[in-house]
């Protein structure tokens, strides 16, 4: 077989990992990003969380609040109203009171509604919480591992074109340049026959061509797509 064909085979697969190493080398560091951008998504929506617990919080001190400064004027009221003379203001100092005091019943119940709401929003943010360093854990493995990569990326693209220097000294400069020429147009410049088609492209090659092809002795571009043919026996 023509010492050609073999190694344009050969550094069509160097050439093909090359091209997967330089096209990392852009998408990696886009990954990454994406990666920052997921686990800042994932970090705001706890604090969105949290910030709906400071809030009833607030809103339970200030009920709180509310109540015993109004328990406070009740009690002022009750004292004042022993010393009350007159039947007259005594009965309207109760009535008030009374007043008072379904106010802060009602005050009372708003306080228990609040404390309920706060338990299931501590328990569901408990729940979210747990849920959310389960996935931060995942995001972060997997831009560890995509860090990791890219540090080595540029390691592997020269020990193969390293690989790919060593295989060009025993390549002819004609064979070079025609699958130079090829490369430039397609990813795939190399391909195999099989069957008496062209892997590449499918075609259904010329049984008298195909015979040749079968001989490797030369370089042969399919009639269709105009790839260099490697003859592949059929086994
Ligand atoms: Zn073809």
């Amino acid at each position: 077989m023509l010492k050609d064909l073999h190694i344009l085979q050969d550094l069509q697969k160097i050439d093909l990992v090359i091209d997967s190493f330089q096209n990392n080398k852009e998408e990696f560091p886009k990954l990454i990003e994406q990666f920052n951008q997921r686990l800042g998504e994932e970090k705001h929506k706890i604090e969105v969380k949290k910030q709906a617990l400071l809030e009833l919080e607030k809103k339970k001190k200030g009920l709180e609040l509310d109540l015993s400064d109004k328990e406070e004027k009740i009690k002022k009221s009750e004292e004042k109203m022993m010393l009350v003379k007159s039947n007259e203001e005594y009965q309207a100092m109760k009535k008030e009171i009374e007043m008072a005091r379904a106010q802060n019943s009602f005050l009372e119940e708003q306080i228990l509604e609040v404390m309920l709401q706060l338990d299931e929003v501590k328990n569901a943010l408990n729940i979210f919480e747990q849920e959310m360093s389960n996935s931060t854990k995942v995001i972060e493995a997997q831009k560890k591992k995509v860090e990791d990569d890219l540090s080595h990326l540029d390691e592997l693209l020269m020990g193969k074109k390293g690989e790919r220097e060593t295989l060009l000294k025993d390549l002819s400069k004609e064979s070079l340049s025609a699958y130079n020429r090829l490369r430039t147009k397609k990813a795939l410049a190399v391909t195999e026959t099989r069957n008496g088609k062209c892997v590449g492209c499918s075609m259904s090659l010329p049984p008298q061509f195909y015979n040749e092809i079968q001989k490797c002795d030369t370089l042969r571009f399919c009639p269709s797509c105009q790839r260099i043919l490697i003859y592949t026996p059929t086994t």
